[in-house]
């Protein structure tokens, strides 16, 4: 079955114009082991919709299960244990820790979570290795190229095995070449996890390549591939 689930979900922000309805009646599954693109032009509501699904804000109406759990019913805690243990997060700004080295930022969310230092470097190397970076562990941020930085942004956000992957325009900054390459390589993690992964991109092309592709138009989604 689905990991997470938004059902009939809707969102409005009020401002002094009066009610913006940003998205209306959104129905969406995520299947683990399959990659949603979610396209649509800037200002459509991906960001938003990326937003309630990773429990970071609610929606006006609707409901987002996961794993069958009513998150509207959780406590505010239990969507914190959640988000930390279930969903993992990629931005277009890979807002990597520039103090700390690649495999460090790799080994971070696993030490809050609770591993040895011992496990979790173990992990992170076998990580950064999946990705081609071996040779790049012991660089800060600032010393990765811009396609390297997000490789290992990735790995990071998966670095506990979350059920879900939420990723808001992951290739945004890089050359398309980088990007369908960084694609690749995510969309190989994704196989290989059973994660099931929701991607917001403004790049067709990339979309098309995924499993399935949604588009929100006027606030409402479709079911495009
Ligand atoms: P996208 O990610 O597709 O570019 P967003 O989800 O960022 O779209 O934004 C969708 C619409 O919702 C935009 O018109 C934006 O201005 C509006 N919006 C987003 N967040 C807020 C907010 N906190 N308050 C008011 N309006 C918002
Ligand atoms: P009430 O029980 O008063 O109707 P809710 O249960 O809808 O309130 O929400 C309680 C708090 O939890 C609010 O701060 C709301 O913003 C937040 N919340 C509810 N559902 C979600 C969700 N799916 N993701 C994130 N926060 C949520």
């Amino acid at each position: 079955g689905a990991v997470l689930e938004l059902r009939n979900v809707s969102r409005s922000f009020e401002d002094a114009g009066g009610t913006l309805t940003v998205l209306q009646g959104v129905n969406l599954s995520l299947m683990p082991g399959q990659v949603t693109a979610l396209v649509g032009p800037s200002g459509a509501g991906k960001s938003t919709l990326l937003h309630i699904a990773g429990l970071l804000e609610a929606p006006t109406g609707g409901e987002v299960l996961f794993q069958g759990q009513d998150c509207g019913d959780a406590s505010d805690w239990e969507r914190t244990l959640i988000r930390r243990d279930g969903i993992g997060f990629v931005y277009q700004f890979h807002h990597l820790l520039p103090e700390f080295s690649a495999l460090e930022n790799v080994m971070m969310p696993q030490l809050i979570a609770g591993l040895s230092r011992r496990e979790a470097k173990e992990r992170a190397r076998q990580l950064l290795n999946l990705v081609g970076l071996e040779e790049r562990e012991t660089h800060r941020p600032a010393k990765l190229s811009g396609g390297e930085q997000q490789r290992v942004a990735i790995v990071r956000s998966i670095a506990n095995v979350p059920a879900v992957l939420l990723a808001d325009e992951p290739t945004g900054n890089l050359d398309p070449h980088t990007a369908e390459e960084v694609f690749r390589q995510l969309r190989r993690i994704i196989s290989a996890t059973r994660i099931a992964a929701l991607i917001a991109t403004h790049n067709h092309e990339l979309a098309r390549a995924m499993d399935r592709v949604v588009e929100l138009r006027d606030g409402t989604l479709h079911e495009i591939k």
